[in-house]
């Protein structure tokens, strides 16, 4: 952490690859300000042949020894000696450049050209911007060619040689001629319209616009392949759009502004295409596509509307990256870490805002929503609900849904009509989500309470001794116990060590209510569902069995009560001094997994399988793969 910012104070503001915040944005933004100054000729944008790997090793070394001591003692012992690369059982030595793969390739390769900039700097009437290998310099085109002269000339020595045949100079029309004539024999490409640059674009309007256009032309043609692919792995394909794809438009339209409206295919298809497939229902009203562009925690599915999101995107985008831009305009050899903190605190603004107003939109909207449309936002919105959708569905951790059985997940979350459902249940009522997760016949309600048992006893066991599965309490003797007094009582769980020391024991009893239920459908049955439970069984466990009772409730869709909360929460902490992983990973861990419980034994409550094959307790993978695949 110490060289992270030794290095962004070495590299300066002009190279920035080397880990400012929002590096490559600043470069667009910054060539985009710079070229639309009046003075502005043209902008040299800069390729380089095989740049990383053929950056000058030795000279490389020895700089960074001056530039940033901090950094070089590991450098020096990584890249001292050739490396071996291994190719079909022979051995070639790798003996310039970074290594593919390497952390620290970037700020070797931001610190390895910075002498190389630093030469460049006298050069009068032109700016450079670097984002690692990405050079360009803008300003009058008699500099820039003084420029581009110096950096052929000198760049090899560093190890960057630029390629004139894949080198564009982007003029503005009127100084078409003046830079035809200058670079008329270095043989790099002239124009006067435009050329993407890192992911965005330069130049004339009406290239910019094309540019976007046919980006999003591109992006089209995916949504419809996902669209394609989310008939047969709807899990799969949301996940692939909310953690990949969107995270592309999203990029431009944080670097080109005004763009919104031409986003507008891309939203037909992401509605009309992608949507019903992902979800089995035709394609959404407006309100319901506002609803599934809320954030997960929210109600919503997380698939943002690309032309709603546009101006905020580009304008928090500016305005983070405005304090560097400043610093790279004029030309500053220096990064002071103010700038870094004053860009940490708008960033951190800024997500506070979004989150105030996603909050705000997500309020109104559910005012002129149907009332079991509102129902369903309430439950979605409590605490941990939603993981199931946020989560990367991996089949080994059991986060995985089949087709069917996500479109049934969706259909409970959103209160609709699951496909092919029944008009009447086998126990001869009128079939509806409300009455599948009640229905007593075929005992899935206590295959429900069953699973959350042995899942956490499965777990308990890892921490505490003495797990046992319905223990029994002792017999009552006369003494004066209120609640339940019979004799052979069971209750769910017992462990010892759990709270307190090594040899308390405490019983648990799991109650997974419905949610849907008239009776449940008030903000205090958790609340009345633990309290019915201690009035039952807290006296006599606490007298009789001189231990401690915690009542697990939790609803079938995956709100937890108070108790359930605080207990869940120490067993995650105990699990993760255990396991030895972060707290917060281990916590989120373990309530995705008892979502996908609830939502596994409330999806077989509406299609009333009888086996109960793939609901024995699985064992628990090794945490640290959870954490690093999982990206927990
Ligand atoms: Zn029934």
């Amino acid at each position: 952490m110490i060289t992270k910012v030794d290095i962004q104070e070495a590299t300066g503001s002009i190279q920035l690859c080397a880990g400012p915040i929002s590096g490559t944005e600043t470069a667009v933004h910054t060539a985009q300000a710079l070229y639309q100054q009046e003075k502005t000729e043209a902008i040299l944008l800069i390729d380089a042949s095989n740049a990383f790997n053929s950056l000058n090793r030795l000279v490389t070394l020895h700089n960074i020894r001056h530039l940033c001591p901090s950094l070089a003692t590991v450098l020096t012992n990584t890249y001292r000696a050739p490396t071996k690369l291994f190719v079909d059982g022979s051995v070639l030595y790798s003996r310039e450049g970074t290594t593919q793969g390497d952390p620290l390739a970037m700020p070797m390769y931001a610190l390895a050209t910075l002498p190389l900039i630093k030469e460049l700097k006298s050069i009068e009437n032109v700016k450079q911007v670097w984002y690692a290998d990405d050079a360009s310099s803008i300003g009058k085109i008699k500099g820039i060619h003084e420029w581009w002269k110096k950096l052929t000339t000198i760049g090899p020595r560093f190890g960057y040689s630029p390629n004139a045949l894949k080198t564009w100079l982007v003029t503005k029309e009127e100084h078409l001629t003046t830079a035809t004539t200058l670079f008329a024999n270095e043989g790099v490409n002239i124009t006067s319209e435009g050329r993407p640059y890192l992911g965005a674009a330069l130049g004339k309007p009406e290239f910019v616009l094309s540019y976007v256009r046919n980006k999003v032309q591109s992006w089209c043609s995916i949504v419809d392949k996902l669209s394609t692919i989310a008939i047969t792995q709807p899990h799969a394909a949301y996940a692939a759009f909310t953690h990949g794809l969107s995270n592309k438009w999203t990029y431009l339209l944080r670097t080109i502004s005004g763009i919104g409206d031409l986003l507008e295919p891309l939203e037909n298809d992401v509605r009309t295409k992608l949507i019903p497939t992902l979800t089995g229902q035709s394609s959404p009203n407006d309100d319901l596509r506002r609803l599934l562009s809320l954030p997960a925690r929210l109600g919503g599915l997380a698939i943002t509307n690309p032309m709603s999101i546009a101006e905020a995107e580009f304008t928090a985008s500016t305005n983070i990256t405005e304090p560097l831009q400043k610093a790279v305009i004029e030309q500053s050899m220096e990064l002071p870490y103010e700038i870094t903190e004053s860009q940490i605190r708008t960033r951190k603004k800024i997500r506070e805002q979004k989150r105030d107003e996603c909050k705000l939109n997500a309020d109104r909207l559910k005012q002129g929503l149907p009332a079991p449309l509102q129902r369903s936002m309430d439950l979605a919105q409590e605490n941990g609900v939603s993981t199931w959708l946020t989560t990367l569905p991996i089949r080994e951790f059991g986060f995985n849904l089949h087709k069917g059985a996500f479109l049934d997940a969706l259909a409970l979350r959103y209160n609709w009509q699951p496909a092919r459902a029944p008009s009447d249940c086998a126990c001869g009522k009128k079939f509806s989500v409300d009455h599948a997760l009640s229905c007593p016949k075929g005992g899935f309600p206590s295959i429900r309470h069953n699973e959350i048992r042995d899942v956490t006893a499965n777990l308990l066991s890892e921490i505490c001794t003495d797990v046992c599965i319905e223990p029994h309490l002792q017999p009552i003797n006369g003494e004066k116990i209120k609640g339940n007094i019979e004799d052979g009582a069971r209750l769910d769980i017992a462990a010892n060590g759990f709270w307190g020391g090594r040899f308390d024991r405490t019983y648990i009893d799991v109650r997974v209510f419905n949610p849907h239920a008239p009776s449940n459908r008030h903000s205090n049955c958790y609340r009345k569902h633990e309290m019915e439970k201690k009035r039952q069984y807290e006296q006599r466990v606490q007298e009789v069995e001189h231990a401690s009772f915690t009542p697990l409730v939790l609803s079938a869709s995956g709100g937890m009560a108070n108790q359930a909360t605080i207990f869940y929460k120490r067993l995650a902490s105990s699990l993760a001094q255990k396991w030895e992983q972060p707290y917060s990973s281990t916590l989120y861990w373990l309530r995705t997994r008892i979502t996908f419980s609830l939502l596994r034994s409330a999806i077989q409550c509406i299609r009333g399988s009888r086996s109960r094959c793939g609901h024995a307790a699985r064992p628990n993978p090794p945490m640290d793969l959870a954490v690093s695949e999982l990206h927990l």
